[in-house]
């Protein structure tokens, strides 16, 4: 079977399927990692392609938290209460590049129409489902890859400063109470006992002990690509260009370096799934939620896992070696260069924190979050054309809940119940809004 690709006659890869059916991912991030590697358990024959290294994009630089809590979605009405105040100030944990507005708008207000309390209250309950099976979801992959060391089980920390921080606090805590997340309210004493280099700023915090981190983002999902090509998977840098039907009922992809056939392709390409998304046939309103690091190899404090300001939503969390520190939200697009004051404004508030943190010789980094409105990702297939999986949109929650939705994908492929409801997380959720 031949093709016309750039004026080339030319013949697709034999794929070596043995009898098993044939599955392009695109994107070997960690969720088109998690999606290749639940999909092999599933006795699928898998092809995974990336224009990059494994692992090399948003999944390289993030936090590294696999959290147990994180229900709420990125809007609700007390978030959009502050957005005014938080818009003004460049520092602030979200900022918007004015020139970049007028684009954003249709995202904004359907981010905003997401915001109501019913609708909170529904996409937190869509979130929990998914969080509940992320953390064995995970840790079975990560296991199989012999790669448990690069996790710690060593909670996670809220902090919070001024005066509304126990308001703050006790609304959090409600929320994670009312979806069965553990959690534990600590005070002054108890904080320090846990971070004696806590600045006294901070007098209120809580802890979530099912949460856990990795020493190393980057390094997991290679050792998890590592795992899938250990088990017979096919791993190849190429760039997915165009989507099609091939004249057998299954999936061609136009690659960077000839055409490939499949009979599902899952596209997990991240904040870069959109243009894929509309050769499928939906028009998806994902957005970059573009987020820094900057990494302190020498930072001369002590933590014993993740410390996060939740007022300002950023983080410092031991890594191999080092303190990254990461977090708050910037849009401005995919294409925008970076604004590395967003990176480098994240040690005076660390310092703020943690008062003797040395910030010599920090790294700085810039990923971009692959963020839908309503904060729940994509899970499932295309209604109009069914071998066609989208597995993206996972915000800021995407280490943790790669590999539940990976499984879920594979489950439904499979045939199989899938074990997470995907109602909500259905591809044409926004086709009729
Ligand atoms: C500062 C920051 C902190 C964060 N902290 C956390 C955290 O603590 N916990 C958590 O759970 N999440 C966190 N996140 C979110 C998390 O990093 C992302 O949700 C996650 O990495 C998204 O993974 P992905 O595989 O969808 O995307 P990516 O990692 O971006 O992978 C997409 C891949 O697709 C490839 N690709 C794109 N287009 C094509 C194409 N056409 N052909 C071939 N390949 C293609 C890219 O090269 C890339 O490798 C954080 C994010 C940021 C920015």
């Amino acid at each position: 079977m031949q093709y016309l690709h750039a004026g080339r006659i030319m013949t697709p890869n034999p794929t070596r399927s043995n009898g098993r059916a044939r599955v392009l991912v695109v994107g070997a991030g960690i969720v088109g990692t998690c999606c290749a590697l639940w999909l092999q358990r599933h006795g699928f024959a898998v092809t995974l392609l990336d224009r990059n290294e494994p692992g090399s994009g948003c999944s390289a630089g993030n936090a590294g938290i696999l959290h147990s809590g994180s229900v709420l979605p990125l809007a609700t009405a007390g978030i959009l209460r502050r957005v005014p105040q938080m818009l003004l100030d460049p520092d602030g944990p979200l900022v918007i590049r004015w020139r970049y507005g007028l684009a954003l708008l249709p995202w904004l207000t359907r981010l905003v129409r997401h915001a109501t309390p019913a609708e909170v209250t529904r996409i937190s309950h869509a979130l929990s489902g998914l969080l509940s099976g992320a953390l064995d979801a995970t840790r079975a992959l990560i296991a199989d890859a012999g790669a448990m060391h690069l996790v710690r089980d060593q909670g996670e920390l809220y902090v919070f400063q001024g005066a509304s921080a126990q308001a703050q606090i006790a609304d959090k805590i409600a929320v994670y109470r009312e979806h069965g997340i553990k959690v534990t309210e600590l005070n002054a004493a108890e904080l320090r006992e846990r971070v004696p280099a806590l600045s006294s700023l901070y007098q209120h915090g809580c802890y979530l002990p099912d949460s856990a981190f990795t020493t190393d983002p980057r390094a997991l999902t290679a050792a998890l690509v590592g795992s899938f090509v250990a088990h017979g998977g096919t791993f190849e840098r190429r760039e997915v260009i165009v989507i099609n039907r091939d004249e057998h009922g299954g999936v061609l992809a136009v690659t960077s370096s000839g055409p490939l056939s499949g009979d599902h392709l899952v596209i997990a390409a991240g904040a870069f799934s959109k243009r894929l998304a509309k050769q499928a046939g939906i028009d998806v309103p994902l957005e970059a939620l573009r987020g820094y690091h900057l990494e302190l190899p020498a930072p001369n404090v002590q933590l014993c896992g993740p410390l996060i300001d939740g007022g300002m939503n950023f983080g410092a969390v031991p890594m191999a070696g080092s303190i990254r520190l990461a977090g708050t939200v910037e849009l401005a697009g995919i294409d925008a260069p970076p604004n590395w004051h967003r990176a480098d404004m994240l040690l005076p508030m660390a310092q703020k924190m943690l008062p003797g943190l040395d910030g010599s010789n920090g790294v700085r980094w810039m990923g971009h979050r692959p963020g839908l409105p309503d904060s729940l990702p994509m899970i499932g297939s295309v209604p109009h054309w069914p071998n066609v999986w989208f597995c993206f949109g996972h915000g800021p929650l995407g280490l943790t809940t790669a590999a539940a939705s990976g499984k879920a994908i594979a489950e439904a492929m499979a045939g199989l119940a899938p074990g997470l409801d995907l109602a909500p997380f259905r591809v044409d959720r926004f086709s009729s809004v």
